[in-house]
This record gives C-alpha cells, structure tokens and sequence, in this order.
C-alpha cells in the first residue's frame, strides 16, 4: 500500500482550511494550519510505517 499524501484547501468564508488526505483512504481532521495538517500526516505514516531504524 502507498501512502501518497496530499492537504486539500477547504475555503471557509473568510478563511481556508486544510484538510490532509491519503490514498490508503485515510483522512485526518479538517484544521486551521497547513502545519497542523503536516502534523496529522506524519502521524499517520509513523503509524503505517513502523521502523525502528529510521533514525540510526
Ligand atoms: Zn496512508
């Protein structure tokens, strides 16, 4: 399975949202910051790939 993530703009009046989304079928929280979408992507590849390594 491949994880190609992306975060949709969801403009709000007055505002734009980001909404992160994955092609796995995950989809994060709807936030205020593009950071905050960052955030719950990483999450979410922390989660779909364990690898202890990965900082060596
Ligand atoms: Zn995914």
């Amino acid at each position: 399975m491949r994880h190609i993530t992306r975060v949709e703009q969801v403009p709000v009046p007055g505002w734009v949202y980001h909404w992160p989304r994955c092609e796995c079928g995950w989809t994060g929280d709807i936030v205020r910051t593009p950071v905050l979408a960052e955030l719950q992507i990483t999450e979410h590849h922390d989660d779909q790939f364990e690898q202890p390594s990965l900082f060596d």
